[in-house]
């Protein structure tokens, strides 16, 4: 009787040469961890592949999806693993092509990872594609560009056959790149910002600015949430929440109206490279697209991004509105995001922000409040919250 499996390709890893065996063990411990509320027997390689079996029926299918959501996944494919008796896999064949879904056209795509197989693939594709077209008498054969391929793939005692297969998100495993620290408000920008570096490999340490206590704690909550629709399949061990709203008042009673988001945010970036280096991250990364709020201009970026020595990441500065908001929903975050939450950024906003600030203005408005110690005190004050949230 054929067990389900998961087989996991990957593309990128595959190319990284010497590293790619780090980054293969990377990508397992990865999975093993995402999958922590399955009963997973074993991931293992095998030909290139990495294959997940369970020890429950029926988790393969229930796992299958999130699999494709882990960075580093390609592809993944839900696969029935037979052994090597001919009606074993050719019935493994059918049940696959079975549930693919729609389809007018297939081949079979036979593959052997060793020669001591009787069968060559070309006698696979054979052999499995005439059980095949028996029990599908109305389907075509199409050698170029079927609707669907029936895989079969031997690896030593073993046969993987699957024709279901989805693409995952792709990039690299997290952790293979090193640590960053992200900007991360409840709104649609930063959370898709931060899951952009994480399936680069990176492991974001997030730092949400809240209004407390100027405001509720609504916004701390929503962030919360943000971080448990990423995971299981993207790790953040640890949010760091940093209570602003006094600070922000104390800006907005020093500063000319106009320049105080530019405070703010000089002061959020400041902040969050003290966090960076204590975490030993090794840049910033922010949801700012360009144009698309007042504070996002290039003269504002510029005078923001002057209090930073460490590198600052904006993916998402060339994307559209409409781009932002369709990663939002694929990712999950965004009816968290699109929930009402103050936080400090609908705090003490003026009615006229200003959109092309001057370096020499800016300069001097910075010099109006003791940042210094604003930020000593707010690096001393932040509170942090670890992942999984303990109940
Ligand atoms: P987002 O949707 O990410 O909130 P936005 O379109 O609202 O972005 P801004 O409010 O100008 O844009 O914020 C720009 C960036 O500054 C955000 O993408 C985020 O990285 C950072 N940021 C803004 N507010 C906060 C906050 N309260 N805590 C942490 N970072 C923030
Ligand atoms: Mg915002």
């Amino acid at each position: 009787m054929a067990s389900r499996v998961c087989l996991v390709h990957y593309h990128e890893i595959g190319l990284k040469g010497k590293n790619r065996a780090r980054f293969e063990h990377i990508l397992m411990d990865n999975l093993k961890a995402a999958l922590a509320a399955f009963s997973v027997a074993t991931i293992a390689r095998i030909s290139g592949h990495i294959l997940v079996t369970f020890s429950v029926a029926g988790e393969a299918e229930r796992a299958f999806e999130l699999i494709a959501r882990v960075p580093g996944v390609a592809r993944v494919s839900l696969a029935f693993h037979t052994n090597r008796e001919a009606h074993e896999y050719c019935q493994a064949a059918v049940r696959a092509l079975r549930e693919a879904g729609e389809f007018s056209s297939f081949k079979v795509a036979a593959r052997r990872s060793n020669t001591d197989y009787e069968l060559t693939s070309i006698d696979l594709n054979r052999q499995v594609g005439e059980v095949l077209c028996e029990a599908f008498p109305d389907k075509k054969v199409l050698m170029h560009d079927p609707d669907i391929q029936v895989h079969v793939l031997v690896v030593q005692g073993s046969v993987y056959v699957y024709a279901k297969s989805i693409p995952g998100v792709g990039g690299l495993p997290q952790g293979s790149a090193g640590k960053v620290v992200t900007l991360l408000s409840s709104g649609i920008d930063s959370p898709v910002a931060t899951w952009m570096l994480a399936r680069r490999g990176a492991t974001p340490v997030p730092v949400h600015f809240s209004g407390r206590p100027q405001t509720a704690d609504t916004s701390e909550y929503l962030v919360q949430d943000v971080i448990e629709a990423l995971a299981p399949a993207v790790k953040i061990p640890r949010l760091y929440v940093v209570p602003f709203g006094d600070c922000q008042r104390e800006i907005s009673l020093a500063c000319p109206s106009d320049l105080r988001v530019i405070m703010y945010r000089r002061v959020m970036y400041s902040v969050a490279e003290r966090i960076a280096r204590l975490e030993n991250a090794k840049a910033i990364v922010t949801g700012e697209s360009l144009g698309q709020v007042a504070s996002q201009t290039l003269e504002n970026i510029m005078a923001v991004n002057e209090v930073a020595s460490l590198p600052v990441f904006r993916p998402l500065i060339g994307s559209d509105k409409q781009e932002i908001i369709a990663r939002a929903k694929q990712i999950g975050t965004y009816d968290i995001s699109t929930q009402d939450a103050p936080d400090c950024c609908t705090l003490f906003m003026p009615r006229r922000p200003e959109t092309h600030a001057k370096m020499d203005k800016v300069h001097e408005a910075w010099d109006m409040f003791d940042h210094d110690a604003m930020i000593d005190q707010l690096v001393r004050d932040v509170e942090h919250i670890d992942f999984p949230r303990q109940p």
